[in-house]
């Protein structure tokens, strides 16, 4: 199964760090790499081809960043994971089939919120940063076992 993994927003946060914490200097766009690189390797493991790319560059809109729906679908994966770092809180489980990475990408494709870097989620984002990356990729082998 190849997965393609987008951890949201721009590498290295600029010119996108996606939502911020002043406070504790936390970056949207450091925790979802650090996620979608362990879920990765994790996968890898599991013996999944992998593809991980970060931009905020995500169906053409910022040209001369990498695309990541157009890379996607060039590879042909099998199913395209999003992480996210969520801020406002309260939202749930909601579908949002607009999103570009969704609307876009020829495969399956989920975007997850890991939690709220605003609120008191951000302990469990910066201290349990290895459990959701291998819950993302027990998602997405559990899935796996269903096609
Ligand atoms: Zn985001």
């Amino acid at each position: 199964m190849r997965v393609f993994i987008n951890p949201g927003h721009a590498l290295g946060g600029n010119p996108d760090p996606g939502c911020v914490n002043p406070a504790l200097h936390l970056r949207e766009c450091d925790l979802t790499i650090t996620y979608g690189s362990l879920c990765g390797k994790y996968l890898e493991a599991a013996g999944c081809e992998v593809r991980l790319l970060q931009s905020h560059n995500l169906a053409g809109e910022s040209p001369g960043y990498p695309c990541v729906v157009e890379a996607a679908n060039a590879w042909e994966a099998d199913v395209f994971v999003s992480i996210h770092v969520n801020a406002g809180g309260g939202r749930g489980v909601m579908e949002h089939p607009t999103f570009s990475v969704l609307r876009n990408t020829n495969m399956p494709a989920v975007l997850v919120e890991t939690g709220f870097i605003d609120s008191d989620d951000v302990g469990v984002l910066t201290l349990h940063g290895d459990e959701i990356a291998r819950a993302l990729a027990r998602g997405v082998t559990d899935y796996w076992k269903t096609i």
